[in-house]
């Protein structure tokens, strides 16, 4: 109306279909916990070279009544968006966590020593969020340490109330991760003002291991940087063994990605526990 009368402005018929897609997707996964739809996987994190199982990543999945599987890929931002991610994100953090007390009841000494969440900007910057995660904690009874939580670098770029829920992760004794480490505006700049624990380098960068000396060098450095600090180093999207081995070879103690495990259903995860498949229920 402003540009005068009788006239419209120009109408985009893909944004409009995108928009409702969002809208529609949004409705869905505003009533997918209540149904049922929503589970997690957990995704190995292991130890160079041995292998051995050094802590578990859990993974959101959303089976849509119709459209089946969901990518969170796709519906994490809807969440974002949409402010959905506050009640997703603390039923993430209750179920993980009681998931991981009953591995430690169960397997004891045995059982996944960590598990890592993934938190949202959204997440973080919520007044409520420590005591979110207090609560999880303690309903669950899963001691702080047990717990880490991966927040990228841009979530707490701009310091403020993020950083300020990273400060209130660690008084509680819980770690904190950078995920997707290197691709943020300022990863080395952050490492001096945001206090965390575990460094997790981004596939973007292990992906040229060993074929590019350029990104050989980048995920080197940020190990060394990363022990110099006394952080956790986890090489992230590791499909091949030749990369495994030569990870091993630069320095890296940890790494996660399609070479060692898929993302696993609890029971997979209590099979490779155990060492040998668990009865089915009857
Ligand atoms: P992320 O936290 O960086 O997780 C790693 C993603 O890479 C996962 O995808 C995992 O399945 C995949 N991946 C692991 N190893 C390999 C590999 O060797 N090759 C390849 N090509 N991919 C690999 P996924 O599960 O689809 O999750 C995608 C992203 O969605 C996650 O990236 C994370 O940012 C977000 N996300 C997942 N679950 C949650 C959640 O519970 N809450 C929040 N806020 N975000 C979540
Ligand atoms: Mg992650
Ligand atoms: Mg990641
Ligand atoms: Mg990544």
């Amino acid at each position: 109306k402003e540009s005068g009368r009788g006239r419209c402005a120009e109408f985009d018929p893909a944004m409009d279909a995108r928009a409702r897609e969002h809208a529609r997707l949004a409705a869905d996964l505003s009533v997918a916990v209540e149904r049922g739809e929503i589970h997690l996987r957990y995704q190995p994190i292991v130890a160079l070279p041995s292998g051995d199982l050094a802590g578990l990543e859990a993974l959101i999945r959303w089976n849509h009544p119709v459209r089946g599987p969901v990518s969170p890929a796709e519906f994490i931002p809807v969440a974002e968006k949409t402010g959905l991610i506050v009640g997703l994100g603390a039923w993430v953090l209750r179920e993980s966590c009681r998931q991981a007390a009953a591995w430690i009841d169960r397997y004891g000494d045995r059982a996944p020593g960590k598990m890592s969440v993934n938190v949202s900007a959204r997440q973080l910057i919520e007044p409520d969020f420590p005591a979110t995660v207090e609560a999880a904690l303690r309903e669950s009874g899963l001691p702080a340490e047990r717990l880490t939580v991966e927040i990228t670098e841009t979530a707490v770029f701009g310091g403020g109330p993020a950083l300020e829920a990273v400060q209130a992760m660690r008084a509680l004794g819980v770690r904190v991760a950078l995920d997707d480490f290197g691709t943020g505006h300022s990863s080395l700049g952050l490492l001096r003002t945001c206090p965390v624990d575990v460094l997790k380098v981004d596939k973007s960068f292990v992906d040229g291991v060993p074929h590019s000396v350029e990104q050989e060098a980048i995920v080197t450095s940020v190990n060394e940087i990363g022990t110099a600090m006394r952080l956790q180093v986890i090489a992230e999207g590791v499909e091949t063994a030749t990369q495994a081995e030569r990870l091993h070879v630069l320095g890296y103690r940890y790494a996660q990605g399609f070479h060692f495990d898929r993302p696993l259903t609890a029971q997979e995860c209590e099979e490779r526990v155990a060492g040998s498949p668990v009865p089915a229920a009857v």
